[in-house]
């Protein structure tokens, strides 16, 4: 049986009577990274903010890990992790001092090194947050978000705007925060990133989950539908020769 850290049952939220979620039921496992995908409007950030204690339900249930979310908010936000938007730092703030103040919101106190150097960020330590580079905000924005060491952790498209270098840094370390044992749960506008990176992931739109597997099911399911387009027989793609001529390095 699998080990269910997420419940979502039923859950309905409504503005000015329109539902924008309507109805859902999921799983999540412990472990793995779960993708929620959709266009815009589908309902995907309501649908996380409520299980974030962020919104409130309209009707449903949540349950995170054996916690009611209605109920039991305050004790959900100490088991999950929230990457912040990177507007949230001040410019003029260390990285240190920014590490700091968010294990202090959560009443612990760690080792700033530790976490930059978890997140390659340990030579950044006294710079200020607006030296950074975007993929370099984006790691300091999931280094402020597990100094709690969270059981569930939320991505909120993560690898927007970063160049291939940065974003398949990023994947690594997503995947790194996974195979600590800390369950993922990411949106993306990016379909080769879900494929790549994510273990499941949850199709939503008009408010409604029209689809949830894993990636390569999904793909046999449609391809048993007798789904088929043409063949390109290329091994590679353009941004295989991007990396290729430029490097895996970070440019930071
Ligand atoms: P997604 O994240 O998939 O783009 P959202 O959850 O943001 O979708 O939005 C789902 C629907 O709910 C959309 O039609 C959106 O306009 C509406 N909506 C979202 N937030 C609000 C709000 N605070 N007030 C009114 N309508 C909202």
């Amino acid at each position: 049986m699998k080990d269910v850290i997420l419940k979502v049952k039923n859950l309905k939220k409504s503005y000015d009577n329109k539902p924008a979620v309507d109805g859902i039921s999921f799983e999540v496992y412990r472990g793995e990274i779960f993708g929620i995908l959709g266009p815009n409007g589908a309902g995907k950030t309501t649908t996380l903010e409520m299980i974030e204690t962020m919104r409130e339900i309209d009707s449903g249930s949540i349950s995170v890990d054996g916690l009611d979310v209605a109920t039991q908010g305050d004790s959900v936000k100490q088991i999950i992790g929230v990457q912040p938007q990177t507007a949230a730092f001040q410019d003029k703030q260390k990285l240190s001092e920014i590490i700091e103040l968010f294990s202090a919101a959560y009443g612990e106190k760690v080792s700033a090194k530790k976490f930059l150097d978890e997140v390659n960020l340990g030579e950044k330590i006294n710079n200020f947050a607006e030296e950074l580079s975007g993929g370099q905000r984006q790691r300091l924005s999931i280094a402020t978000a597990i100094v709690h060491n969270p059981r569930l952790f939320f991505l909120d498209e993560p690898t927007t705007g970063l160049d291939p270098q940065a974003r398949r840094n990023l994947w690594d370390l997503i995947r790194e925060i996974r195979d600590r044992g800390v369950t993922v749960i990411m949106t993306t506008h990016y379909l080769d990133e879900a494929e790549i990176l994510c273990d499941r992931v949850a199709i939503m739109d008009n408010g409604k989950i029209i689809a949830i597997d894993t990636p390569i099911k999904l793909i046999k399911d449609l391809l048993k539908k007798g789904f088929h387009k043409e063949q390109k027989v290329e091994q590679a793609n353009l941004e295989d020769v991007f990396i290729d001529l430029t490097g895996k390095g970070l440019r930071e």
